[in-house]
């Protein structure tokens, strides 16, 4: 949804203007210096300075298309990683600096990442897709051992898990249960996935697509109605048409009946 990604859109925009105002303060600032080697000089420096700005403007206007629209404007791979390793850190600061929280500019990331990723649905590889979960949607109290198998899961229905494992099973992806981030890297390194669908927290799906990278991950923000880390849930509906679009076939989910 364009209003969960317009915050990172935002600030990606502003911060492209700093960087043209940076790049235009520098240049007024050794203009004197390069005058008195020779108009050309200035002229050089000039040029070279207005090719930086137009190729990051141009590919950053590539990216913006591509999230707002979800077609996929981004030819060569490498532009995601400006998103994951470029922008998300100064959206943050400058996030700090406009008094927008960690986890909102976190959330908006999450958002805009799932707009990259849908973008480029064409071109993904489905043929290995995991779902990834944490182990606090898992009741406290259930003594299954879901790490170590979701099979493990009666489907008892006191907890979203059961109903995963079913979509899961649907969607024909494997599902894993970490209770980390070591163990979620370790599984993806084991299962070496080739499109990742991710529930978590907005920190542990930021530090998950900058740690899966360049595997693709599709992020579900769990919500926490009994505060971090316990009895957590997610939302199905979003869940399932996240895998939907990521599959590019309708995969239905339907409440467990509790027993
Ligand atoms: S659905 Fe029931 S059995 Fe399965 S993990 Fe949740 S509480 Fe345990």
């Amino acid at each position: 949804m364009f209003s969960q990604k317009k915050i990172f859109l935002g600030l990606s925009f502003l911060s492209l203007l700093i960087l043209g105002a940076g790049v235009a303060l520098l240049l007024w600032l050794v203009t004197p210096r390069l005058e008195l080697i020779g108009r050309w000089a200035t002229l050089a420096a000039a040029a070279a300075a207005g090719l930086f700005l137009l190729t990051v403007s141009g590919g950053l206007l590539l990216l913006f298309l591509s999230a707002v629209t979800e077609r996929d404007f981004l030819f060569p791979r490498g532009k995601k990683q400006v998103t994951v390793r470029v922008l998300y850190p100064i959206n943050l600061v400058l996030g700090w600096l406009l008094g927008i929280g960690k986890e909102r500019v976190g959330e908006s990331f999450v958002a805009f990442n799932n707009a990259l990723v849908l973008a480029s649905r064409a071109r993904l590889d489905r043929s290995n897709l995991l779902i990834l979960l944490p182990h606090c949607l898992q009741r406290t109290g259930c003594g299954r051992r879901v790490t170590n198998d979701i099979g493990n899961c009666r489907r008892c229905g006191q907890c979203p898990l059961g109903g995963l494992a079913d979509i899961a099973g649907q969607a024909g992806a494997r599902v894993t249960v970490a209770t980390g981030g070591t163990l979620a890297r370790r599984v993806i390194g084991e299962i070496q996935p080739t499109l990742i669908l991710a529930v978590a927290c907005e920190r542990d799906l930021v530090s998950g697509v900058q740690d899966a990278y360049p595997i693709p991950v599709y992020g579900i923000l769990n919500q926490r109605p009994h505060g971090p880390c316990r009895d957590t849930t997610v939302d199905m509906q979003a869940l399932s048409a996240g895998l939907s679009a990521l599959l590019s076939r309708p995969v239905a989910w339907e409440p467990a009946k509790r027993h």
